[in-house]
């Protein structure tokens, strides 16, 4: 499986998170300033042998429930976009 940070075919078998001291929750967002905002649990990850970058990947259940709120959810801040490097301080 290829690492998404450095590219390499290089990720480990797929390892659990300590569930019972730590467990990543990833929260979306939804249009209203009331709706409940998903919630997802990473159980899983696997790890880059080349970048040593930590891979997260959710459960069955929480692949179900993010296929079925896919279309409602919306960022909790601004797309990144991607920029052009600053520009140097103009010589004159
Ligand atoms: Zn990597």
């Amino acid at each position: 499986m290829r690492c998404p940070v450095c590219g390499e075919e290089s990720l480990s078998p797929l390892a659990d998170f300590d569930t019972a001291s730590s467990m990543a929750r990833i929260l979306f967002k939804r249009p209203g300033f009331l709706e409940p905002r998903p919630v997802f649990l990473v159980r899983h990850a696997r790890v880059c042998r080349s970048c040593f970058a930590v891979v997260p990947f959710l459960d069955e259940q929480y692949q179900r429930k993010l296929a079925e709120e896919w279309d409602t959810l919306i960022p909790v801040a601004p797309d990144a976009t991607p920029g052009t490097p600053p520009s140097p301080e103009s010589p004159s």
